[in-house]
């Protein structure tokens, strides 16, 4: 046996195991398929409802479009126009050879929106798997050395599918969630350090902003932050939940956030603290250099709905959405009652309860997602819903009597 067969014998399941992950994650899917609650074909009906196939009409309260930016006619027409100016779906050629004006515009924008150096890629999802692996090497900071990275434990799906990668650069570590002492001594023993987090999370709360910018400043902490929930709902233009707590993104900073949640379009943004190491992230930055970038259509929504970000009708749906949580967390109790942010998710306890709620609400007219191990921990299945700037009092107060009526104990 060579030595290479022994190292990687022993080195596997570090980071990730699928056979495990499938076999608790697939008993509860299959019993969320039994309820009828995945797999449901819709095609979206008057009043942003949706019809399913037997005509069943229900409002989706798991839809990211916090503002209800997805439907938005501007935002609508945006696509179109730039189709028409165009005349073609797509550049599809790596960026670094050739990019549209209309891409380069839409980056100069963003980037004043944001304070920031700004660019774009096909998703979040991509644009993280691009930046992670250099900031793990070091070629996203001056000393070009690689960093110790550490993860919050509930770090989005889309963080932990590459820490593997990042573990073949170097050292990576996983701590509890927001657990500041863990990552200060981490900062303490270790010369460079980089924490990567969401910003608001995809499963109710947040990371701790100020914290954090105070362990940048003391030990030079790198940040990598996915602010894919909070994009267009915090800050005077949408800025997020992260950008809008700092004066400006330190060269230790990368903020990244999907353009499809309260942006309402599609597509991922990098909001570079170094705006020297673009070059490097769009020449190695895996699927940044060599897979597809924004298209038209999509470059051209996102253009009208930033536009949108610099009027006053941002603030009035950032307000609609906060008076819709204060109304739920008025009717319904959840441990996110009081913390300002649209995700919320009703614990019911075990998963097959948690599937029974969501199928009986369901039928009163309200999608929620029944979400359970390995999303949340074993025996806290519960169901998850966003609110939404679009919904109206009287569509919250009728899921309110929907949730007090299948899951009983929650008064
Ligand atoms: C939804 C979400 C993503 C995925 O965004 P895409 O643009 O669809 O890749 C990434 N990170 C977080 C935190 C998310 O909530």
């Amino acid at each position: 046996m060579s030595a290479e067969t022994a190292t990687a014998s022993d080195n596997i399941h570090r980071f990730r195991n699928n056979g495990t992950a499938i076999k608790d994650g697939n008993q509860a899917w299959n019993a969320a398929l039994e309820g009828g609650l995945i797999d449901i074909r819709v095609d979206y009906d008057a009043n942003g409802r949706l019809r399913r196939l037997d005509g069943h009409r229900f409002v989706n309260l798991c839809s990211c479009s916090y503002l209800g930016l997805a439907s938005h006619p501007a935002i609508l027409e945006g696509a179109i126009d730039a189709l028409r100016s165009q005349g073609a779906m797509d550049l599809p050629i790596t960026r670094i050879r050739l990019r549209l004006n209309l891409l380069e515009e839409f980056e100069d924008e963003l980037t004043k929106l944001m304070g920031a150096r700004t660019v774009c890629a096909v998703t979040c999802s991509s644009a993280t798997a691009g930046v992670l692996p250099l900031v793990a090497s070091g070629h996203m900071t001056e000393d070009g050395r690689p960093r110790v990275m550490v993860f919050d434990k509930f770090a989005h799906f889309s963080m932990n599918l590459i820490k593997p990668i990042c573990a073949d650069e170097t050292e990576v570590l996983t701590a509890r969630h927001n657990d500041l002492n863990f990552l200060e001594d981490v900062c303490k023993k270790k010369e460079r350090v980089a924490y990567v987090c969401d910003g608001v999370y995809s499963t109710g709360g947040s990371a701790p902003i100020k914290e954090l910018l105070t362990l940048q400043d003391r030990y030079g902490l790198y940040l990598f932050i996915d602010d894919s929930h909070s994009l267009s709902l915090w800050g005077e233009h949408g800025q997020g939940y992260a950008r809008s707590q700092m004066a400006e993104v330190n060269p230790l900073t990368t903020i990244v956030a999907s353009l499809g949640k309260g942006w309402g379009t599609s597509g991922g943004i990098i909001m570079l603290g170094a705006p020297q190491f673009e070059a490097v992230l769009a020449r190695f930055g895996g699927p940044l250099a060599w897979s597809q970038g924004l298209n038209v259509p999509s470059i051209g929504a996102s253009m009208a709905s930033l536009k949108l970000h610099r009027t006053p009708e941002l603030g009035r749906l950032q307000r609609s959405l906060r008076d819709n949580i204060l109304l739920f967390d008025e009717l319904v109790t959840t441990p996110e009652r009081g913390d300002g942010f649209p995700l919320k998710v009703i614990r019911v306890g075990e998963a097959e309860d948690a599937v029974r709620a969501s199928a009986g609400i369901l039928e009163r007219g309200f999608y929620t997602s029944a979400v359970f191990f390995p999303i949340v921990k074993k025996g806290e299945a519960g169901l998850r819903i966003m609110l939404r700037a679009d919904l109206t009092p009287d569509d919250i107060r009728a899921f309110a009597a929907a949730v007090h009526e299948f899951v009983p104990h929650r008064k």
